[in-house]
């Protein structure tokens, strides 16, 4: 499953990490707007399996690319975010 792919199933959520920020992608939500693979092809490839290839450039670059998605579809946190115990 890819930006390309027609008629995803709502509620699928795929996650992709570095092992320092995880990316989260909900097909779903995709508007085909095409910026995350048209500027940053080596991360996000519609033709690869898998489509997102975390190696591809450095976290920051990234988390910078899912932040343009303008349907978060894509969307990202950081690992040790993640990780913290609470305080309560
Ligand atoms: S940037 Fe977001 S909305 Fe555009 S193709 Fe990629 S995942 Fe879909």
């Amino acid at each position: 499953m890819d930006p390309a792919s027609p008629n995803p199933s709502p509620g699928i959520t795929k996650t992709y990490t570095n092992g320092e920020i995880t990316v989260v992608w909900k097909p779903a939500a995709c508007i085909h707007s095409k910026l995350c693979w048209t500027q940053l092809f080596r991360v996000f490839n519609p033709k690869a399996r898998p489509w997102v290839n975390m190696a591809g450039a450095g976290s920051d670059r990234i988390a910078e690319q899912v932040d343009r998605c303008p349907s978060k579809a894509l969307t990202y946190y950081q690992n040790a975010e993640f990780l913290q115990p609470k305080t309560i």
